[in-house]
């Protein structure tokens, strides 16, 4: 079967009562027959549920369909993309490893890498995300993993994952991703030789602004370690958000579709505005890396960035005029979402730094949402109006 349809189709066992929706199995615990059961779920010898921490219908359910969206071999989810992000370095790297991160990568990504990871002796080099021809340099001998997004947020450069892929193997080093910008419906980073795969559930894969999740996704042996580390350290995907999860990948593709169709035609409507100095949107010919882009990616995703001549204060005007779009942090929702980096997310790094990320004060980027197309564009183009 085709991946969407699996993403549709795989359901946990029907119970008794024969539901055609997926049941929810709201318990902590699971109960045997007999004592010759409850030794065998325990030994591994039987893929028996034995506690919701290590796993669970609804959450196994919703693995399933990701690691089928993947094209990966296994998978395990976790209660937010930061708990996935965290497990996928805390499982792989140890004292003395050293890590290589695409410089652009999630803020809470950032505070990890810088705060936490050194903790443990672990060091990271960050590289330019726009310059993956000067990554090699940046290996030493106890590299031991490469990290990082496309596209980029909120730059929306695109890394070649090929390149990547092919510098990682001929290194042996892991390969992380995190492919949440993209989702599995429009790039698939193990097709280009990554290891690993994170993604943050709480944005386009629910796409509605309801629940955090996280899962990540790879190799069997490699997924194994990492359950191992997650099923001691607790941070499990509850059932119900899972299950929700679970429903939500049922219609991603369908919604992937429309949320970039939408995203086009607005980039290709604000192209060349007066009160725009740049756009980006990875299937606008425009993008500095278009071409990587349209190999690897299916479409263009959701996002769109611009930077307004006017600089902060125009980014800040531009967000009080919308009438329709929310401000909000959050992305990937039905909803449209305006966000201004250099004022919010961004604005405790130096101008320097984002500059490095392609951070400039007037940068506004837009989650593009499921509204007609026409009600988008007209909030976003009378916003402009007072920029
Ligand atoms: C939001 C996000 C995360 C973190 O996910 P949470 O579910 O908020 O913990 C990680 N990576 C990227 C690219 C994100 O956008």
């Amino acid at each position: 079967m085709n991946p969407i349809t699996k993403a549709i189709r795989i359901q946990t066992e029907r119970t008794k009562e024969m539901e055609h929706s997926s049941p929810l199995f709201l318990t902590s615990s699971f109960c045997y027959d007999n004592a010759e059961e409850m030794r065998a779920a325990f030994a591994d010898e039987t893929e028996a549920n034995i506690y919701t921490r290590f796993s669970n219908p609804n959450v196994t359910e919703f693995i399933d369909k990701m690691v089928a969206l993947e094209g990966a071999e296994a998978g395990f989810a976790t209660a937010s993309g930061m708990s996935a992000v965290f497990a996928s370095f805390m499982t792989f790297l140890k004292s003395g490893d050293h890590l290589i991160s695409c410089n652009a990568v999630f803020g809470s990504t950032v505070t990890v890498l810088n705060k936490y990871l050194p903790n443990y002796g672990i060091q990271v080099t960050y590289v330019p995300a726009d310059k993956p021809e000067v990554w090699e340099a940046a290996i030493k001998p106890n590299t031991k993993m490469i990290y990082l997004e496309t596209p980029t947020n909120p730059g929306l450069d695109i890394i070649d994952l090929a390149f990547v892929g092919a510098l990682a193997k001929k290194h042996k080093l892991l390969f992380n991703v995190d492919n949440c910008f993209a989702t599995p419906v429009c790039q698939n980073p193990i097709q280009f030789g990554a290891d690993l795969v994170v993604h943050s559930a709480t944005k386009w894969l629910d796409g509605q602004g309801r629940v955090l999740g996280g899962v990540v996704v790879g190799k069997k042996e490699l997924i194994h370690e990492l359950y191992l580390f997650c099923r001691s350290t607790g941070p499990a995907l509850s059932p119900f958000n899972a299950w929700i999860l679970s429903k939500s990948l049922e219609t991603l593709d369908v919604r992937m579709e429309r949320h970039a169709g939408n995203a086009l035609q607005i980039a290709k409507a604000l192209e060349g505005h007066e009160k725009i100095s740049w756009l980006k949107y990875p299937f606008l010919p425009s993008h500095p890396q278009y071409a990587i882009a349209i190999q690897q990616m299916k479409n263009g995703g959701g996002l769109i960035s611009f930077d307004l001549k006017g600089g902060l204060e125009s980014g800040r005007n531009f967000l009080n005029q919308l009438k329709m779009l929310s401000l909000t942090a959050n992305l990937g929702d039905t909803r449209s979402i305006a966000s201004h980096p250099a004022s919010t997310t961004h604005a405790k790094l130096s101008e320097a730094d984002r500059q490095a990320v392609s951070i400039t004060p007037g940068l506004i980027r837009i989650s593009v949402g499921l509204e007609h197309i026409e009600d988008i564009l007209a909030d976003i183009l009378q916003a402009l109006e007072a920029c």
